[in-house]
């Protein structure tokens, strides 16, 4: 985010915190790429008030040990909520009907040497399930619904919606044949796509993840995918980003993508202009205009 970097330099003079000479008296940490911010970070900073996520997911923030210092913490949901449902509906999309697959296909002369790409599988009357019925999750579902999906979600309360509720990550895999994983990184939802639910996704079923690497047990995918006990998987996060499984790699049944949900110029500008806006109003009065917790 070097243009939000730009726009805190030009408003406030403000330093990278590898410039920082003295961190006595900064009062505001912006925050961006998932960079960490946890006890150490905040005992650097002793005057630290407010800390500023650049992105809607925070598990890289510890906001109880910011609560308990009496440091506030914002994030920047809604405007990115557009970009990153086109991913996730893209990517069920392509689990299903094999594009980018078909794109390697081309590419690699198959077609040309009188090949023909396998069939596939039509997206309309597809059971999607999504994973965390949040802001990005039923903006992904409508999307969907549009193709002629059938839409299925597990949130830990049921939301005020049409589609089918199931009070269970496993019961949402059993029913699902492809599984969108929308819910929040952190401790809460660490490793929840493990082996019991891929083994309820099964051998047709697809994994999309859009959320966090660290929702899903990326060894128990890896050993699903090897073993054939799930079908395939289209993955924008990873658990040690910006590396991924050497056995995905060369697998033609996962779609690989370098964690680009909200990577449009016009979302990172409204993200951009978010964080300002929550720099302005915690400097002005104290409140920031989108805090979590
Ligand atoms: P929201 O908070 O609006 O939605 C998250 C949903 O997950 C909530 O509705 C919540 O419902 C549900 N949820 C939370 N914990 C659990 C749990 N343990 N089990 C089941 N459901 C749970 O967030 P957004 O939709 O705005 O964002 C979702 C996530 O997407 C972000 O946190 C981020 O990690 C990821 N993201 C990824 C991007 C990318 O580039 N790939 C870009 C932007 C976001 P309930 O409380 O009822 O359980």
């Amino acid at each position: 985010m070097p243009f939000v970097r730009q726009w805190l330099a030009e408003r406030y003079a403000a330093p990278v915190l590898a410039d920082l000479v003295d961190p006595a008296g900064v009062e505001v940490a912006v925050v961006g790429g998932g960079a960490p911010a946890g006890a150490d970070e905040m005992d650097a900073l002793p005057d630290l008030r407010a800390i500023v996520n650049f992105g809607v997911g925070y598990d890289n923030v510890d906001v109880e040990e910011a609560r308990r210092r009496g440091i506030v913490v914002s994030n920047t949901p809604d405007v990115l909520t557009d970009a990153v449902a086109d991913l996730a509906a893209f990517l069920v999309v392509d689990v299903l009907r094999g594009f980018t697959a078909a794109d390697r296909f081309v590419r690699s002369g198959a077609w040309a040497r009188g090949q023909q790409p396998p069939l596939t599988r039509d997206v309309r009357g597809a059971a999607v399930g999504v994973l965390g019925l949040g802001r990005i999750g039923t903006a992904a579902a409508e999307r969907l619904e549009a193709f002629g999906a059938v839409v299925h979600y597990h949130s830990r309360s049921p939301k005020d919606v049409a589609w089918t509720y199931h009070s269970s990550p496993v019961g949402l895999a059993a029913a699902s044949d492809v599984l969108v994983v929308l819910v929040p990184g952190g401790a809460g939802t660490d490793g929840l796509v493990g082996t019991a639910v891929l083994e309820a996704l099964g051998p047709e079923g697809h994994l999309v993840n859009v959320a966090r690497g660290s929702v899903v047990d990326e060894d128990a995918l890896v050993a699903a995918l090897e073993e054939g006990r799930i079908a395939g998987a289209g993955l924008d996060v990873f658990a040690d980003e910006p590396h991924v499984p050497a056995a995905l790699l060369g697998r033609d049944d996962v779609v690989l993508l370098p964690h680009v949900g909200s990577a449009t110029t016009e979302t990172r500008e409204a993200m951009g202009r978010l964080v300002l806006d929550n720099v302005d109003s915690f400097l002005e009065r104290g409140v920031l205009v989108t805090p979590v917790g």
